[in-house]
């Protein structure tokens, strides 16, 4: 019965590296200081219409906010949006007309602050928020050739337009993976190999040449070094293999030592090596399958991490949105389902509201919902074996039976839907339950219609270890009698009337 331990596949969160990077600073409000060029070239836009969904009858038609005019570029290239704009016509653009942009924007640069030279090249100035996928890594791609052309002996810039390139195709591949969980980009993948490479090897170089290698200076190059692992552990803990886990796990291994070779009280030191370790942890849960003392210290390390976001930042920025994702994960993870739904419903809601429903944190954010929506179940099937089962609903209002799919195996040809006595079923570990049946006046008549998580299972006296979402409630060992699956969360505190 030990396979009563829910399955593993479920995702275990990293850190986003970019926590621990500078956060966007403030970009002044683009005016139309490039002018508006008049030349109308062909100005098909109905795949806008398809990709973002904006309506075809109405009037405003979506044009570059540079040049201003309408469809593709002088090269054929379509308009583009890919931050966090939003709306039928607010921040479209050439990428052309982006990177010309950028590169404007670059030519005052102070020579210093080297935030301030890559903020252009990496957020977009109306929203505030990262370029993503395929215009962030062409960005990236126009940045390097930019700081060639322009500053061809500055190893320093070399390296932070390689970064920019390594930080867009990790993120790509990491939500594609994350998103698809299928098949990934071999192409995205062996190019951000290249880049690391080349990343590593200009860091060397940087390294023999300085001659009067400050603290530091070297402190920064480790940094950055450690960065470039974190994403390459990144890429390869997306790709959901045991080998690839593997290679993760150096990677991250990697990124700790270096941070362990710094100055551990230089800003960021502290929380590299904890997100470094944290990785090491989840991606060890994939190998082993079960770890649970270091999973319960990540859990707690992310609810620290996503505290400190919340504080820092606010509750709509773009990085608190993702650690609280990362956080989501781990409690569901570790069982923590109603809290972790509760959770994911909260940041939805930000996130539709900050990035747009188009975006990816958002879809990623919905997948993870989804998935920990469905609720799983053991079944022992008429040869004897116990099986897994997707459980949909109870058939009618006394719950006595209860509807099952599956079973849950790959491929799917042999799944069916039917309805069983309610206690023929074993629950998964993690499944949201609420109490029942407990005599008014009996002592545990205060939990009838208290929620929980079924946390652990004692095979020997066969019920489960239930954790309440009501804090000042002890947790306590329950037979199946006494719970009913929960298939959707009551508003919170309203646990009281659920049971009639
Ligand atoms: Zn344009
Ligand atoms: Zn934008």
């Amino acid at each position: 019965m030990d396979c009563i331990a829910d399955d593993r596949s479920s995702q275990a969160g990293t850190p986003s590296p970019s926590l621990m990077s500078s956060t966007c600073t403030e970009v002044t409000s683009i005016s139309s200081e490039l002018g508006s060029s008049t030349s109308s070239v062909s100005s098909d836009t109905s795949y806008l219409y398809e990709k973002y969904g904006c309506d075809g009858d109405s009037d405003s038609v979506p044009s570059c906010y540079i040049c201003l005019d309408e469809g593709v570029d002088e090269l054929g290239q379509p308009l583009v949006r890919d931050c966090s704009c939003r709306g039928t016509d607010a921040g479209f653009a050439h990428l052309h007309c982006i990177a010309n942009y950028a590169e404007q924007k670059s030519q005052h640069w102070d020579g210093h602050d080297m935030y301030q030279l890559i903020v252009h090249w990496k957020v977009c100035p109306n929203c505030h928020q990262p370029y993503q996928n395929e215009p962030a890594i062409e960005l990236a791609n126009r940045f390097i050739s930019y700081v060639e052309k322009t500053h061809p002996n500055d190893k320093g810039l070399a390296v932070a337009a390689l970064k920019l390139k390594l930080g867009a195709l990790g993120e790509f591949i990491y939500r594609q993976n994350m998103i698809t969980s299928h098949s990934n980009d071999d192409k995205k993948k062996e190019e951000a190999t290249a880049t690391a490479s080349k990343l590593l090897a200009t860091i060397d170089q940087m390294r023999h040449s300085s001659s009067r290698s400050s603290r530091r200076v070297s402190n920064r190059i480790l940094q950055i070094e450690a960065f470039v692992y974190f994403d390459l552990g990144q890429i390869c803990f997306s790709e959901k293999t045991t080998k690839s886990a593997r290679e993760a796990v150096l990677h991250f291994e990697k990124c700790r030592d270096l941070f362990e070779a710094m100055d551990i009280k230089a800003s960021g030191v502290a929380a590299g090596i904890s997100a470094a370790e944290n990785s090491i942890a989840a991606t060890m849960l994939r190998l082993d399958g079960n770890i649970p003392a270091s999973m319960e210290k990540k859990l707690e390390h992310s609810r620290n991490m996503y505290k400190l976001c919340v504080e820092e930042y606010g509750e709509d920025d773009g990085e608190t949105l993702k650690v609280g994702t990362n956080l989501a994960i781990d409690l569901r993870n570790t069982k923590h389902t109603t809290e972790s739904l509760r959770l994911l419903t909260k940041l939805m809601d930000r996130s539709r509201r900050v990035h747009g429903i188009e975006h990816s944190l958002t879809k990623r954010i919905e997948t993870t919902l989804q998935q920990y929506k469905v609720r799983r179940v053991l079944y022992q099937s008429q040869d004897g074996r116990w099986k897994k089962y997707r459980a949909l609903r109870y058939e009618e209002e006394d719950r006595k039976n209860i509807v099952l799919q599956g079973p849950i195996h790959e491929p799917r040809c042999d799944e069916r839907t039917f309805t069983v006595p309610s206690m023929a079923i074993l629950p998964s570990l993690g499944t949201p339950i609420v109490c029942y049946g407990f005599g008014r006046n009996s002592f545990m008549g205060n939990l009838n219609g208290k929620v929980g998580d079924l946390r652990s299972w004692d095979k020997d006296t066969g019920s489960y270890e239930v954790h309440f979402e009501q804090t000042d409630l002890w947790s306590c060992s329950l037979k199946s009698e006494n719970f009913h699956i929960l298939f959707d969360l009551p508003e919170k505190n309203e646990g009281n009337g659920l049971n009639r």
